[in-house]
């Protein structure tokens, strides 16, 4: 299949691959200091870096691109396929990193919660109400009540 980005969606993709202090994680961390959470950040001493940390509530909050992390059955996701071979194999190894994170955290007894960060931020719209559904339930999560989808 063809690659189906066009040159302004692959810069934005491109621009995420560093991965630190992206426009998700920003919006993630404005919210949640709006509304009394402290937290660290890329917290060196636990496996991965999490982006996030809040220790009170013993939870680490990993935000995911979309693309590069192939979020899957998303716009942004695995439904993008590409031609190139050394996106793909960044892709996999994306996905390799997030399981073997994943298991060191929940081993260390800590609460994980996964943001996508295309499609559950949709960090280049000014206003969302997907956005906002997004971060109420991080908070909903983090003060362990219970959500319906
Ligand atoms: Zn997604």
């Amino acid at each position: 299949m063809a690659d189906v980005h066009n040159k302004q969606t692959r810069s934005y993709n491109m621009s995420q691959i560093k991965g630190k202090n992206t426009k998700p994680e920003l919006m993630v961390r404005k919210f949640l200091y709006a509304n009394g959470f402290r937290y660290r950040i890329h917290v060196k001493n636990l496996p991965g870096k999490p982006d996030i940390v809040l220790r009170k509530y013993r939870t680490i909050i990993d935000i995911r691109g979309c693309f590069w992390h192939s979020h899957s059955n998303c716009r942004f996701g695995d439904n993008v396929s590409t031609s190139s071979e050394k996106i793909t194999s960044r892709r996999h190894s994306a996905i390799e990193r997030d399981i073997i994170k994943m298991k060191k955290w929940k081993a260390d007894g800590w609460k994980v919660i996964i943001v996508w960060a295309d499609c559950q931020l949709e960090p280049r719209r000014k206003k969302s109400k997907v956005r906002e559904r997004t971060l109420l339930k991080i908070i909903n999560e983090l003060k362990g009540e219970n959500t319906c989808n």
